[in-house]
């Protein structure tokens, strides 16, 4: 097996094998791009390397030292030549960029004696011990874990020593001694002295690299951003080249376009006679990319034609980093240029207009997550300020305003047009007029689905919850946030795009809409299947949703209309009467409020489906607190009324059966409304109705009975009549509940809490922050589905829903409906909407298209995939076929496929992959079999590794993979069309 390739070699592995810094050396080199020679050691190596516990694979060290040969040969140059030494870079470079995490170590070849050559050859002596001393450095603290602060503090007191301020003002003989002086740092450090051997050096650099994998700050940035641990590094040998050799020289950075702004304007920054480490240590500051077209226009014309062509190749915008030396310009790193939300969408508007990418390239760019920084105010990217503490991120933008400790001030001092942020342990349903007059909230306590996560959200305010450095101390009216002392009054900054607090104000910017957002949304629309709908409460809602795209409601939760001032004491008298009578007469009363709340919906939605949902919320939550109660007999109906578990108690359709006149007089205000708006407007609404927390047949056929029932003592309005999936026994009757439903709505933000048993309300701020921290759980199940738990339960749900019902509406309204992977997961289930809070009706738009554009690309490449599916479906079909294997195959660049029957491989095939690990097939096969024969083992996450049979790697393949054989699985999650249609 290979492990080494140069840069005009053509490898077949890709990303995978070569990492992000390899392939764009060799896809430049190949393209005629000027690039130093060099060549890549693969992620095999490293994974090899990994695997075996440390130990180099048989003939990787020969292999390099006959890639080194190749590039003495090239170059003219030798290593370790007393003359003039070849001079290499060592530099990781995983398939997914990880800037700074691991390890580099630069001018390696240099020793005692080349030193000379290099000073001699160049006729700088500065330089050349210069780069030595560096080399000592960086080797030392890489290779050999030597404290790098040693190095510094050793370089800092022969600066002081001198009386220079400056690096550079340090003389030849100065650096010499340095360099004497660094020599006995790494002595002291390793016991040994620096190796002469070139050769050596680059063995032990390129194993520190592959073990740099493992370091902890590595980890965690994996487990941050999600990059899987198993990928491992590939290591690039690059010929150094000096942009530090006088005034034909030079070192930049650049972007093909502004990253910020998305302009397309070269946008860089450039540094005469330097080098990399002069601009990242802050010893000189870069000027304007423009400035070199003065000082080297030779050079600067070439790196324009560079750059256009790097551009048009990648067809994206590219960041690259070059050196100029004496007049040749050498590229040394190209990748995709990361940019902020708003260039993302002016780029790939513009280019399509430019005809460089289609618009379903263009939708697909666009990180819908990203959309969300347009759409709300945020901190000034340029401020400085000091985090004092931190919560969940519970609902995005900035907001500054003083601490307001009840919602009473916060709506009386918000009304009179002060900003405040009210600020409380937790909220509940009566805080919601402050709330409304707040312009952020900041909770001690809740998750990510607490109530002021809810309604923050669903109002587009910002939030941080769950804050655990926040102490609040009422009686006196003081706060403290990690560890400050503050009163009410005082002013803070939230920031409730990642969670943070801060003392005193920080500068916001405004939200940044331009053409640009509408033209891609547009062209979103145009591809997606999956409809998008909003969850709001108000017609003030109703109209914002509509405005950001949405095609109509999908829960009106009618909660938040019993909570205003007025209401609030009708509603109390209703929950407080001891007779139905009594109860009768409050709810006459909130009738005509009621009907007036939903005939507003209606028309801000007209032509467009809107889905109440009756009362779902314990009654208790709209009475005060034992203390706060008024008269002994509120006292006593609340104490009647406590439950030690509310949130499985009496709520939802439960409440609904035991006091049918609440529902009944909401029944009658909706078909009321109907009927007003439809006289009024001549449009007739499109109203469903939706009965929460339906575990049973028999309760939704009573609630059904009912609703017909009140219905028909109206005007005639059609409606349609369906209920919420919210708890697990529900969707596993899914079958029996259709019968009585015109529609499911999915409530995940309950089905999470009941299918997890995990409190929604104190998960968050308890041990899920813990399982988070530990690993245990990769993703916060309240805010990014549960595909595996949840999403199965779904799966059934929908399965057994149309199976009894096959046009039955499906739809989800918890809040993953606006989170994008969980929006894609809907998409593959094969839902007719998402439902979300306003504010992020774009970004589900755009990651329901996306969905559309991949299945659409998969399609385009399905006659590698039928084939598969042909072999497994027929396997699946006689129920006979346990497992799936997928191992590297005996030629590069294919795997093999085996399905595997009662403990035997049924059949196999040969399939092309895209990259990754090919590990010898013989060893592999043996361990597979031997893996049989104890029995099946199964590895999840069907739908990627699926993908991987077909040859689509989307990760490199570990070893050995062991899949569970679900062809109508595979075929779905490749085509977006569901298991049905494949598997007979
Ligand atoms: C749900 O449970 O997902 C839902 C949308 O209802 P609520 O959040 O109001 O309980
Ligand atoms: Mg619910």
């Amino acid at each position: 097996m290979r492990f080494v390739y140069d840069f005009d070699e053509d490898s077949g592995g890709g990303r995978e094998l070569l990492g992000g810094k390899g392939i764009g050396l060799a896809e430049m080199t190949q393209l005629g791009i000027p690039v130093p020679g060099g060549f890549t050691i693969t992620t095999d190596a490293c994974r090899a390397y990994l695997a075996a516990g440390g130990e180099v694979p048989a003939g990787l060290d020969d292999e390099v030292d006959r890639h080194v040969a190749g590039l003495e040969e090239r170059t003219g140059k030798r290593f370790g030549d007393p003359d003039d030494p070849l001079l290499v870079s060592v530099r990781s470079g995983a398939a997914i960029s990880m800037p700074g995490m691991m390890d580099t170590v630069l001018n390696l070849g240099l020793n005692e004696v080349s030193v000379e050559g290099l000073a001699e050859t160049t006729g700088n002596l500065r330089f050349a011990l210069d780069s030595y001393r560096r080399l000592v450095q960086m080797y030392g603290e890489v290779v050999d874990g030597v404290d790098g602060h040693r190095f510094e503090q050793a370089l800092s007191d022969l600066k002081a020593d001198r009386g220079v301020s400056q690096d550079v003002d340090l003389s030849g003989e100065d650096l010499r001694e340095l360099v004497r002086t660094f020599h006995g740092i790494y002595e002291e450090g390793t016991g040994g002295s620096f190796p002469q051997d070139p050769r050596e050096q680059l063995r032990r650099a390129y194993r520190a690299v592959f073990e740099s994998w493992k370091a902890p700050r590595a980890q965690v940035y994996r487990r941050t951003y999600d990059i899987p641990d198993d990928l491992g590094t590939a290591v690039n040998v690059v010929q150094m080249v000096f942009g530090n050799r006088g005034d034909r020289s030079g070192t930049g950075v650049c972007f093909t376009r502004d990253p910020a702004t998305g302009e397309r304007v070269l946008f860089g920054e450039f540094l005469l006679n330097a080098q990399g480490e002069d601009v990242v240590a802050g010893i000189r500051t870069p000027e304007p990319i423009a400035r070199m077209r003065e000082l080297l226009p030779d050079a600067y014309d070439q790196l324009v034609d560079t750059l256009d062509h790097l551009e048009g190749h990648y067809r994206d915008v590219q960041d690259i980093e070059f050196t100029v030396e004496e007049g040749t310009l050498y590229l040394l790193q190209t990748r995709t240029g990361k940019r902020t939300a708003a260039a993302a969408l002016r780029i790939a508007a513009e280019m399509v207009d430019e005809g460089l990418i289609s618009r379903e390239e263009a939708v697909a760019r666009i990180d819908p997550g990203q959309l969300d920084q347009l759409l709300h105010p945020r901190i000034d990217p340029d401020a400085h300020y000091e985090v004092a503490a931190r919560g969940l991120n519970a609902s995005p933008g900035a907001a500054v305003g003083a601490i307001v400790l009840d919602a009473d001030t916060a709506e009386a001092r918000g009304r009179e047009g002060e900003d405040v942020i009210l600020v409380r342990w937790e909220t509940t349903p009566d805080d919601i007029h402050g709330l409304v007059q707040a312009r952020g909230v900041l909770t001690a306590h809740g998750g990510m689905t607490s109530h002021a996560a809810v309604v923050a959200r669903g109002m587009g305010k910002p939030c941080v919850a769950g804050c655990e450095g926040l102490a609040i101390d009422m009686a006196a009216g003081t706060v403290t946030i990690g560890g400050h002392e503050l009163r009410a009054g005082d002013v803070i900054s939230i920031d409730g795009a990642n969670g943070s607090v801060i003392v005193g104000a920080v500068p916001l910017v405004p939200p940044a809409i331009d053409e640009n957002f509408g033209t891609i949304l547009a062209w979103a629309d145009d591809l997606r299947r999956l409809r998008v709908r909003a969850n709001a409460d108000t017609p003030a809602d109703a109209a914002k949703a509509r405005e950001f795209g949405a095609e109509g409601i999908g829960l009106c939760r009618t909660e938040h209309m019993f909570m205003s001032d007025e209401r609030l004491p009708v509603v109390r008298e209703m929950i407080l009467a001891r007779e139905e009578d009594e109860r009768r007469a409050a709810l006459d009363r909130l009738l005509p409020l009621q009907q007036g709340d939903f005939e507003g919906i209606f028309e801000a939605m007209a032509g467009l489906p809107v889905t109440i949902r009756l009362l779902d919320p314990p009654l208790h939550e709209f009475l005060p607190s034992l203390e706060e109660a008024t008269s002994d007999a509120m006292r006593d109906r609340i104490r009647q009324l406590h439950e030690a578990n509310p949130m499985l108690g009496t709520r939802g359709c439960r409440l609904g059966l035991q006091f049918p006149e609440i529902y009944e007089m909401q029944v009658r205000a909706i078909v009321r409304a109907a009927r007003a708006v439809a006289e009024r407007t001549g449009e007739a609404p499109i109203v469903e109705i939706m009965h929460p927390l339906v575990g049973f047949r028999e309760e939704l056929a009573r609630l059904r009975e009912l609703t017909e029932r009140v219905a028909a003592e109206e005007p005639t309005v059609s409606y349609l009549c369906g209920t919420m999936i919210e708890l697990p026994r529900a969707a596993i009757r899914a079958d029996e509940i259709a019968e009585e439903a015109d529609f499911f709505s999915f409530g995940t933000n309950d089905l999470t809490q009941t299918a997890l048993g995990f409190s929604r309300d104190d998960a968050e701020g308890k041990f899920l922050t813990f399982y988070l921290e530990h690993g245990i759980l990769e993703r916060n199940p309240f805010e990014v589905l549960d595909e595996e738990g949840v999403g199965d339960l779904m799966r059934f749900a929908v399965e057994r829903g149309r199976g009894t019902k096959p046009t039955i509406k499906l739809g989800i309204c918890g809040e993953h409906g606006g989170e994008p992977r969980s929006v894609a997961f809907c998409h593959r289930l094969g839902l007719d909407y998402v439902s979300c809070s306003p504010y992020r009706v774009p970004l589900a738009r755009l990651a329901a298209a996306q969905r559309y554009e991949d299945a659409a690309r998969l399609r385009d490449r399905l006659d590698a995939l039928e084939r598969v599916v042909e072999d497994l479906a027929e396997l699946q079909r006689l129920r006979r076929a346990e497992l799936c294997l997928v191992v590297p195959a005996e030629e590069p660049g294919f795997v093999r496929a085996y399905a595997v029957a009662g403990g035997r491989v049924a059949a196999s095939r040969r399939l092309p992959r895209n990259g990754g690990a090919s590990v010898e097939a013989g060893a592999l096969v043996a361990e597979a079999r031997g893996r049989i024969a104890g029995g099946p083992s199964y590895a999840p996450e069907a739908a990627d590794e699926l993908l991987l049979v077909a040859g689509f790697v989307r990760r490199p393949p570990p070893e050995l993979t062991v899949l569970p054989l679900d062809a109508g699985r595979l075929a779905a999650a490749c085509t977006g069309v569901e298991p049905a249609a494949w598997v007979a």
